[in-house]
C-alpha cells in the first residue's frame, strides 16, 4: 500500500501508527470515477423530488418565485434560527442601490433550547426579539405589528411564502410537537404570550436567503448553498419542470426557488461509501435513517468523525496509550473548529494542534500521534468536500447550467480554509475539465443571507405596504 493522500504528511511517522491508516484511506478516498458515479444518481434523486411521486430528497417550493430587482425598499425585522446562534436584524432597503443598512445582535442558542419543549424554544426567540426591540426601537409601542421575516433553516412544507409545516427536525435539534405542524402559528402564539408586537410576514430557509441575497450583489449567481452545521442548496426552477406543481394554475413560464433540503440524499444508501463510522453517526443522531449525505459532509457531523476514529485507534492500543480519554468519550465534544486549527498548523511541532488536544481534553501528545490525527482529518475533511462537491455538481447538470456563481455561507466553508480548493478539485473531475481552463462554476463567500436575504424575500412577497418605512 502506497499512500495517496499527501503521504509527505506521514513522513517519519512510526509503522505501528501508519499501518493503521491503510485501511481509513481505502475509506474515505473517493475518486473521480465514484464521484462522477454519485453525482449522475443525485441528478436523478433531485428530478423524483419534484415528481408527484416524489423521493428521498423533498425539493420543497418556497412560493419565492422572483429575483429582485434592485428596486425593493422598506425596513423589516429578520429571526435568523440557525445551528448555532439567534440573529436578530433590522434591516433597510434602499431602492435603486442594491444596497441595505441594518443593525444585528447574535445571541447563542444554548443546547439545551434544541432539546427542550416547543415552548421553551420559541418563547427564547420571542424573549430576544423583545430585548433586541427595547435597545433598538426605543421600547416604543408600534402602531401596528412590526413585521419579521424569518430564517428558519429546516426543511418545510410551504403551501405560501407565510407559512410552512416542519417535515424533520435535522442537525440533532429535538422539540416535541414541532414536526408536522406550522412553525409560524407556533411562533407567533409566543410572541402574543410575550407581549412582543411583532408578525411573521415570511418564512424562508437560509438557503434561500443566501440565494436572493447573492444574486441581488451578483446575477451571475445561480445557486445558494450553505455549508455550516448543516448542508443543503437552493436554485431557481422552471414551474414546467415540476410535475408536483401541475395542478397549481401558474403561467406557463413561471419560475420558483426549490429549497432542495438535498441532505437527504441518499437515504437510501445505494450510492454513497459509507463507513462503519458514518453508520455510527447515523445510529446516535437524533434521527437515524435521515440526513445520510449531510452526515457525511456537514460540520456538525465531521469533528464527530474523528472524534469516533480517534477512540477506536485508542481501544486498539494505537493512540494516547495508557491516557485518560473520558473528556473524548463525551458526544459531539470534538467540534469542527478543531479540524481546521489542525489542518492549519503549519508549525513543525504542530503546536496548536498540540495546545488543542491538552486544553480541550486534556491529552498529551506524541509527534506522531499528530501527525496520524492530522492525516485521518485530512482525510474526513477532503472526504467531505468532495462529496459536497458532488450536490453542487448535480445541480448545476439538472439545470443544464454550464456555467455559474455559487453563493455559499456557513462556518465550515468560510473559516476552514482548505475546503473551498478541495471543492474546486471535486467539480473539476467530476467535469473533466483540463488544467488551466477556467472554472466554469465558480464557489464564493455568499452576502448575508439571513438578514438582507430575509428582507428581500419578504418585499418579493408581500405588498410594499405591510414593510415598515426606513
Ligand atoms: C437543514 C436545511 C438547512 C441546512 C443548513 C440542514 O440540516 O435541513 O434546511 O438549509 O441544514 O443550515
Ligand atoms: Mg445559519
Amino acid at each position: 500500500h502506497t499512500f495517496r493522500y499527501r503521504p509527505e504528511l506521514l513522513d517519519g511517522v512510526a509503522e505501528h501508527l501508519t499501518g493503521e491508516l491503510k485501511e481509513y484511506e481505502d475509506w474515505f478516498m473517493v475518486d473521480a470515477a465514484k464521484l462522477k458515479a454519485i453525482t449522475d444518481h443525485f441528478v436523478k434523486e433531485l428530478e423524483k423530488g419534484l415528481s408527484v411521486e416524489g423521493g428521498c430528497i423533498p425539493m420543497n417550493i418556497t412560493w419565492v418565485m422572483k429575483y429582485p430587482t434592485g428596486h425593493e425598499k422598506g425596513r423589516i425585522l429578520t429571526v435568523d434560527m440557525g445551528g448555532t446562534n439567534l440573529r436578530v436584524c433590522d434591516v433597510c432597503l434602499s431602492a435603486g442601490k442594491r444596497d441595505f443598512e441594518q443593525i444585528q445582535r447574535k445571541y447563542k442558542l444554548p443546547d439545551s433550547v434544541k432539546t427542550d419543549t416547543k415552548e421553551v424554544l420559541w418563547e427564547f426567540i420571542a424573549d430576544r426579539l423583545a430585548s433586541f426591540l427595547s435597545d433598538h426601537h426605543n421600547g416604543e409601542e408600534p402602531s401596528k405589528p412590526l413585521p419579521m421575516s424569518f430564517t428558519f433553516s429546516f426543511p418545510v412544507d410551504q403551501r405560501s411564502v407565510r407559512s410552512g409545516i416542519l417535515q424533520r427536525w435535522t442537525k440533532n435539534f429535538n422539540v416535541p410537537g414541532v414536526e408536522g405542524n406550522d412553525v409560524v402559528p407556533q411562533l407567533e402564539a409566543a410572541l402574543k404570550r410575550k407581549n412582543v408586537p411583532v408578525k411573521v410576514v415570511a418564512l424562508l430557509n437560509d438557503t434561500v436567503g443566501t440565494l436572493v441575497a447573492s444574486h441581488y450583489r451578483d446575477p451571475q449567481v445561480k445557486l445558494g448553498s450553505i455549508f455550516s452545521t448543516g448542508c443543503n442548496a437552493a436554485y431557481m426552477e422552471n414551474c414546467r419542470n415540476i410535475p408536483k406543481l401541475r395542478d397549481a394554475g401558474l403561467p406557463e413560464d413561471a419560475t420558483v426557488i426549490i429549497n432542495t433540503e438535498y441532505g437527504a440524499f441518499d437515504n437510501e444508501r445505494k450510492v454513497l461509501p459509507l463507513t462503519p463510522f458514518d453508520h455510527q453517526i447515523d445510529k446516535q443522531s437524533s434521527r437515524p435513517g435521515t440526513q445520510i449525505y449531510e452526515k457525511m459532509v456537514a460540520g456538525l457531523y465531521i469533528g464527530e468523525m474523528l472524534r469516533l476514529m480517534i477512540l477506536t485507534l485508542h481501544g486498539k492500543g494505537v493512540l494516547f496509550r495508557g491516557q485518560d480519554v473520558t473528556r473524548l468519550r463525551v458526544e459531539n465534544s470534538l467540534e469542527a473548529s478543531f479540524l481546521s486549527i489542525a489542518e492549519m498548523d503549519i508549525s513543525e511541532g504542530l503546536q496548536d494542534m498540540r495546545e488543542e488536544f491538552e486544553e480541550k481534553f486534556g491529552l498529551q501528545t506524541t509527534l506522531d500521534e499528530l501527525k496520524t490525527c492530522r492525516y485521518l482529518i485530512g482525510l474526513i475533511a477532503t472526504r467531505a468536500a468532495r462529496l459536497y462537491a458532488c450536490g453542487i455538481a448535480a445541480i448545476c447538470k439538472k439545470t443544464e447550467m454550464r456555467q455559474c456563481h455559487v453563493g455559499v455561507d456557513g462556518a465550515v466553508f468560510n473559516k476552514y480554509s482548505m475546503f473551498k480548493g478541495r471543492v474546486a478539485q471535486g467539480l473539476r473531475e467530476i467535469f473533466d475539465w483540463q488544467p488551466g481552463e477556467m472554472d466554469l462554476i465558480a464557489l464564493n463567500a455568499a452576502e448575508d443571507g439571513s438578514g438582507v436575504g430575509a428582507a428581500l424575500v419578504a418585499s418579493l412577497c408581500i405588498d410594499d405596504e405591510e414593510l415598515g418605512p426606513c
